[in-house]
């Protein structure tokens, strides 16, 4: 049975390469009929928020990345946790050590000082008298001698000599079990088959094989996957710009864009660059994984995120852009905006854009852009042009875009002027300069009274600022 776990610690945002791990973890589980869990790491209890928890769920609800079964909570589970390290104490596998964290330091000092590796010199391994005032920490006795071999998916085969390894930490002396101790006590405990997780773990993965080894659990398959660099060739941080997956929701960016875009970061089938959900279960390989961290693109996530919006259904659109609105201080029609869509879905690259340039649609100008308004308002006969097609409109029963086409076409046929001399003034004093569609078509999304509000309003412009 092939069981993979998502386990973030909640002490900020949903990472993006954290998604990409979710996303890893999500689809070899999917791929092998298979179970993916979700762990939330906070037994640190000052990081940990509930906010910080909450944003993770939405992250992977909102990208559709379900997990199966109850959400795992590590600070509910100290009770499990303590017990097994009681055992362990009892068995000789574990044991207290009371040094101070004054004579911890001085032990590294010294270390540093004779250039020898820092670690935990071993004191209270063999028992040792407890020290009157320090509450004593727990440590895994780990072995002394051989080596810690796995073969990592990812990486290939690595390994460890123990010799490298110190007898570390698993309870502190504050009472909380350390984070390479639940690990593998919640991994096991949920017969975790495979562990995807980012290579900054790399160098914990021996001390819990060895913790595996010494409660006697199966230890499961590693796959540990490169880091996400920015384009200065530093981890992916909040330098570079948005990290959080949620800034990427609220950028006006889709799921699947998002997540075609992770899979293939680090990851690649041929040249293929577009990945459905069915094409990705069907391809991807956690072995495939390529072992050298990925630089993140922004332009090629909004080249997806633009093919993307391309792809969709209006109606599809309609829920996930309509909250871009409230941003630009706007409560849209519903339905002026479904019908709006098809002329938008070439034109911008985010549901943020998307929304942007249909603020026209919503917002007559108040003024125009200078430089718009010098080119297609300068004509002499512009606002008699403005009038006559004002009044060409109005006289119309049926206003649609056949109509609308008609009464612009008998306004430049009427006046015997070039199209550009009706069509660009009119448009940009229905738009105020916004992009848009053909003009019969930006006309026909208006509602006649809206039509003529505007040209009236162009034409007095122009008589005030232009005349
Ligand atoms: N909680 C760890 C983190 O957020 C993940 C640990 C793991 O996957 O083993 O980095």
């Amino acid at each position: 049975m092939v069981v993979t776990r998502f386990a973030p610690s909640p002490t900020g945002d949903l990472h993006i390469g954290g998604v990409r791990t979710a996303l890893y973890c999500w689809l070899h589980a999917r791929q092998h009929q298979g179970t993916f869990r979700l762990r939330i790491e906070d037994t640190d209890r000052e990081r940990s928020t509930e906010a910080s928890t909450q944003v993770i769920l939405d992250g992977l609800n909102w990208l559709g990345l379900h997990h199966d079964g109850e959400i795992v909570y590590q600070s509910q589970r100290f009770d499990a946790y303590n017990a097994i390290i009681d055992e362990m104490i009892a068995r000789g596998q574990a044991y207290y050590c009371w040094c101070s964290p004054e004579e911890l330091d001085a032990m590294r000092e010294e270390q540093k000082r004779l250039g020898l590796p820092q670690r935990y010199n071993g004191k209270y391994r063999d028992g040792g008298e407890p020290v009157p005032g320090v509450t004593p920490a727990v440590r895994f006795k780990n072995p002394l001698e051989g080596s810690v071999t796995w073969h990592d998916k990812v990486r290939g085969v690595v390994t460890v000599n123990n010799s490298e390894l110190d007898d570390w930490v698993i309870r502190r002396s504050d009472g909380a079990p350390t984070y390479n101790f639940c690990v593998v006590v919640d991994d096991a405990a949920a017969k975790v088959s495979l562990v995807i997780r980012g290579e900054d773990h790399v160098s914990n993965t021996p001390k819990q094989i060895n913790l595996y080894r010494a409660l006697g659990y199966d230890v499961p398959d590693f796959a540990h996957v490169p880091m996400i660099l920015g384009d200065d060739g530093k981890r992916l941080s909040k330098r570079h710009g948005a990290t959080n997956v949620l800034d990427y929701r609220r950028e006006g960016y889709l799921p699947p864009a998002i997540l075609n875009y992770l899979v293939r970061l680090g990851w690649a089938h041929g040249d293929q660059e577009i990945f459905s959900m069915d094409e990705m279960l069907q391809f991807f390989r956690i072995e495939d994984v390529h072992s050298a961290a990925s630089t993140f693109n922004t332009e090629k996530l909004r080249w997806l995120n633009q093919h993307y919006m391309k792809e969709a259904t209006p109606a599809d659109l309609l829920p996930q852009l309509l909250p871009h609105f409230a941003p630009l201080g706007i409560a849209p029609d519903e339905a002026v905006v479904l019908g709006a869509i098809p002329h938008y879905q070439e034109r911008a690259k985010t549901l943020k854009e998307m929304a942007e340039n249909m603020a026209w649609l919503f917002q007559a100008p108040q003024s125009f852009p200078p430089d718009a308004a010098k080119k297609a308002f300068k004509g002499a006969d512009t606002v008699r042009l403005l009038q006559d097609l004002q009044s060409r409109i109005e006289t119309l029963t049926v206003v649609n875009e056949e109509t609308l086409h008609d009464a612009v076409a008998a306004c430049v046929e009427a006046n015997g002027v070039g199209f550009g001399k009706v069509g660009q003034p009119a448009r940009l004093a229905i738009t105020g300069g916004a992009p848009s569609p053909d003009l019969a078509v930006t006309l026909s999304l208006l509602d006649k009274a809206e039509i003529l509000r505007r040209l009236q309003f162009a034409a007095e412009y122009i008589q005030q600022n232009h005349g």
